[in-house]
């Protein structure tokens, strides 16, 4: 990964925008002008009745992860439902700007200004999924976020400029990283020279395979998490796993494309990787990612049947333990506590499998954060936010090694790439006393192989 695009991805430049001053989008149409009107059609009737339904009772701004860095009303959860639907009541219905009633009592035509400001404070959240968990009346709050983004997106208002370079990358790469195809595979033929796996894993595309491994964009392209891909190859093998990866053929899930409202290209690469997948034959398809398994799992239904199963690799592991396939045999002694990852715990249900997986691993003391489960404090990496205001990513994340730290854990455990990036930007930051690591690492370690850390890579690198 070459420098400038880790800056990028990891969110390290000097981009510090708060909500109130992140720019506009570049294709946004002059300040000064009325906005152009916002596709509502969009949204479903239960979407648009949402935003009536909010009681404005303020429990999502108790919890929500931006709002607690940038305390303006605008960014909570109930402040962006009310902007949301007063721009669309200035533009539609009885009392809309033009309309005689409106002109009566004086509204104001929405100014390309003014959606522009509301741009911003939309992308200022990681889509965590927290204040749906905490609504009173269950508001569906991030179907809702990406619903509206898909309309911000629509009217050339948003992503925000220095959002947009993701998209590009994905749509033109296939890859966030904007990366070449041609490399996706490159990890597994390095980590084979430098004997960190045994066998390059085999082209499923070629020769069929049982499981088809998903490795991913973010552990294929960032040397910082390659460790993710490795272990998991080096758990496979030993296992006797029949599985293969589909290299440089291997796509971008879609999520971001997704997240960030840009629904017709993510419907393209959705639709290409549905017909990609049926084709293998394999039974089973296991992600490393979390965001990869939400949206293969959940956000590909929508647009097509998959004739497969799908599984983070913490269940497969927990899967192959129980047919008698894996033993976890050696002690390891550590204090350990867990991240859920947004996208497994909230977005996918996934609260019990990675503690019963840690529970299996003979020698860790395990301690729970305050903040776990569906309540579990978000690492500020997802939706976007790490790219757009890099500065409150950095900021959410300390607060959220603060919590593992509290615990007196020395080892910080997720089941994410995604989220293994963005806590270890707080970890640094505050050079906190704790070591995060992925759970395929306790895995390889109780399974007696040397598990690849975060150290081999940066040492594999000199
Ligand atoms: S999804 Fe998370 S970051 Fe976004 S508004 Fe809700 S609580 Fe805040
Ligand atoms: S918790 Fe739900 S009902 Fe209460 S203000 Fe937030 S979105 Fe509205």
């Amino acid at each position: 990964m070459d420098n400038e695009n880790n800056t990028t991805m990891n969110g390290t430049d000097d981009r510090h925008e708060s909500a109130a001053t992140a720019p506009a989008a570049e294709s946004a149409p002059a300040a000064q002008n009325a906005a152009p009107k916002l596709p509502i059609e969009k949204l479903s009737a239960r979407q648009l009745l949402e935003l009536d339904a909010c009681t404005r009772c303020g429990e999502c701004s108790n919890w929500c992860p931006a709002y607690d860095q940038d305390n303006r009303e605008p960014l909570t959860p109930r402040g962006r439902a009310t902007q949301f639907r007063d721009i669309i009541r200035r533009q539609y219905g009885a009392f809309s700007a033009e309309s005689f009633l409106g002109k009566l009592l004086g509204k104001k035509q929405v100014s390309a200004q003014e959606l522009s400001g509301f741009a911003k404070d939309l992308y200022a959240c990681s889509t965590c999924m927290q204040c749906h968990f905490v609504c009173p009346v269950a508001i569906d709050t991030v179907e809702l976020w990406e619903r509206i983004r898909e309309c911000i997106v629509d009217t050339g208002f948003g992503p925000l400029p220095t959002q947009q370079d993701l998209v590009l990358k994905t749509k033109n790469y296939d890859n966030p990283w904007g990366q070449p195809r041609s490399s996706r595979a490159r990890w597994g033929k390095v980590a084979k020279k430098k004997k960190r796996i045994n066998e390059v894993p085999k082209d499923i595309s070629k020769d069929k395979a049982d499981v088809l491994y998903f490795v991913g964009c973010t552990a294929s392209y960032d040397t910082n998490v390659e460790e993710v891909g490795i272990n998991t190859v080096n758990i496979f093998e030993a296992a006797g796993v029949d599985y293969g990866i589909l290299g440089n053929k291997e796509k971008c899930c879609g999520s971001v494309l997704l997240r960030m409202g840009d629904a017709a290209s993510f419907k393209r690469i959705c639709t290409e990787n549905i017909e990609q997948f049926n084709a293998l034959g394999a039974s089973t398809l296991v992600t490393s990612c979390a965001g990869c398994l939400k949206t293969i799992k959940e956000d590909y239904a929508r647009h097509g049947k998959l004739n497969f199963e799908i599984k983070h690799t913490l269940e497969y592991v927990i899967d192959l333990i129980k047919a008698g396939r894996l033993k976890l045999t050696q002690p390891l002694n550590m204090k350990v506590t867990y991240h859920d990852p947004c996208h497994l715990g909230r977005h996918a249900g996934i609260f019990d499998a990675p503690r019963e997986l840690l529970s299996l691993i003979p020698g860790i003391e395990f301690v729970e954060m305050e903040r776990n489960r569906e309540n579990s404090r978000c690492c500020g990496a997802g939706g976007g936010l790490k790219s757009g205001y890099p500065d409150m990513q950095n900021q959410i994340s300390q607060k959220r090694v603060k919590d593992a730290v509290q615990t007196g854990a020395t080892e910080l455990v997720s089941g994410c790439p995604f989220c293994y990036q963005g806590l270890q930007i707080g970890i640094q930051a505050m050079d906190a006393p704790i070591k995060m690591r992925d759970i395929t690492e306790l895995v390889c370690m109780a399974m007696g192989l040397a598990p690849a850390t975060h150290e081999d890579t940066e040492d594999a690198e000199e």
